[in-house]
């Protein structure tokens, strides 16, 4: 048995170093009275799109916010179809759903996690507007396969880039790919606020002029609505914090790779664990580490009683939640979702975790895949 615990997130030591900095932050925004919207999430919305390498930035409210509104600015609502994956948070689908769309789905690629891009045409009907590919656990999608059909189809691309902060996609930075991009700035994020927050990036400034006006209740001027909008502003508070964080988040995913790198050294040999592969034609960064073993749950449970926490992302496919009931799909749609989703756990990672964190984790996990339900260990 370990006795060291390992959390499988520590925001409090990866907060601890940058503290004082993001109060002085803080205090700032607190003399200028500027808490919703204003200066610093303008100034944060500049740096980030810079670090994305786009044009403009839009920070709103949360991560759903920013695809809900890039698809509303798309114009993408009743009647239209947005292509997606099962295998994914429940704010992609959630977005579409809100916008009036339908999400249609399908399956992921089984060595990336991504969006199956030989999948796409299928899914494609006269209805279709858009393909909103995630970046899943950090992995970008195969971008330039889904460029390359959306021109031809006509289609708009909306990258769900929320865990992909600092990800690369042959050279270029993920969310510098489509015609819009969402992140989310949600505290367990790879670049999280105080908080919640989320951003759109572009290179379209009349689609950055559009999402400004349904973040702000539709309004290019004050009191004049030429769209019905909704309230979907960044906390002036957290557009400081993003900018001091933003300053540490190449440090931060760095650290993670090197954890990732520890992790598939340690566990290479394992065969009950199957470990995840780095596409060839990008860099993850590692938002999450996911491992699939089998019994997973059982795994889990036993990793706990070791005082090793680990998370599962995510456990019930979009297509098979009740809230989806009304699309008449069933198990078997989609097979590498749902084995994936039987499988997947997610082990600690974040950038402080350390190489005696890692080790522990690592054997835990051994001990774990090689004990058998029933069976004391
Ligand atoms: C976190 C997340 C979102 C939603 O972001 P929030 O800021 O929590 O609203 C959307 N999509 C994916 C893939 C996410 O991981």
């Amino acid at each position: 048995m370990s006795s060291l615990k390992v959390p499988f997130l520590d925001l409090k030591a990866h907060h601890d170093p940058v503290r004082q900095e993001i109060l002085a932050a803080m205090n700032d925004v607190i003399d200028a009275n500027a808490f919703a919207g204003g200066p610093f999430v303008a100034r944060f919305e500049e740096a980030f799109a810079a670090y994305c390498g786009t044009k403009h930035g839009i920070g709103v409210g949360n991560g759903t916010d920013s695809l809900w509104f890039s698809l509303l600015a798309l114009g993408i609502g009743a009647g239209d179809e947005v292509i997606t994956v099962p295998m994914t948070f429940m704010a992609t689908t959630e977005a579409i759903s809100m916008a009036g769309a339908k999400p249609v789905f399908v399956d992921i690629d089984p060595r990336t996690y991504t969006m199956d891009v030989a999948a796409i045409e299928n899914a494609i009907t006269p209805r279709t507007k858009a393909i909103m590919p995630v970046h899943l656990f950090g992995q970008c999608a195969d971008m330039d396969p889904v460029m390359e059909i959306a021109k031809r189809r006509n289609l708009w691309v909306i990258e769900d880039a929320a865990q992909a902060p600092g990800t690369l996609y042959r050279g270029r930075k993920a969310g510098s790919i489509g015609h819009a991009a969402s992140f989310s700035f949600y505290p367990g994020k790879n670049l999280g606020a105080w908080g919640e927050a989320g951003a759109v990036v572009t290179n379209d400034l009349a689609l950055r002029d559009r999402i400004r006006m349904y973040r702000d209740h539709g309004q290019a001027r004050k009191y004049h609505h030429d769209v019905i909008g909704w309230n979907g502003r960044m906390d002036g508070l957290q557009g400081a914090v993003l900018g001091v964080k933003l300053k540490y988040l190449d440090h931060g995913n760095s650290l993670r790779r090197a954890a990732a790198a520890h992790y598939a050294k340690l566990l290479g040999e394992t065969a009950e664990v199957i470990l995840p592969e780095e596409a060839n034609y990008g860099r993850t960064n590692h938002h999450v580490y996911a491992v699939r073993v089998a019994e997973r749950d059982a795994v889990m449970q036993r990793m706990a009683e070791r005082g090793i926490s680990c998370g599962i992302h995510y456990p019930v496919p979009v297509h098979l939640q009740k809230a989806y009931a009304s699309l008449g799909h069933r198990r078997g749609d989609f097979p590498v979702t749902e084995a994936c989703a039987d499988s997947f756990l997610s082990l600690p990672m974040y950038p402080e975790i350390t190489a005696e964190q890692v080790e522990a984790v690592a054997v835990a996990l051994k001990a774990s895949v090689k004990s058998r339900v029933g069976v004391a260990v």
